[in-house]
């Protein structure tokens, strides 16, 4: 079962700078490029418009709950 992850090839390069990935700082050459890899990562995150689906503001089949008792 171990041939699923077989794509991988074993050189791959940093996705920052493009250097030959170190395997402790996987996927990337560095602990730097990993570090600038997070901060632009974050950064893009929270600028990022998401779409949000209304499906919560829609009607609640559960207010029928609250009927007499
Ligand atoms: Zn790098």
């Amino acid at each position: 079962m171990n041939q699923i992850n077989r794509k991988t090839p074993a050189a791959q390069s940093c996705p920052i700078c493009g250097k030959p990935v170190d395997p402790e700082f996987k996927p990337f050459c560095s602990k730097r490029c990993a570090d600038l890899d997070l901060h632009r990562w974050l950064s893009g995150v929270y600028t990022i418009p998401t779409k949000d689906d209304e499906d919560e503001d829609g009607e609640r089949p559960a207010e029928a709950e609250a009927g007499d008792k």
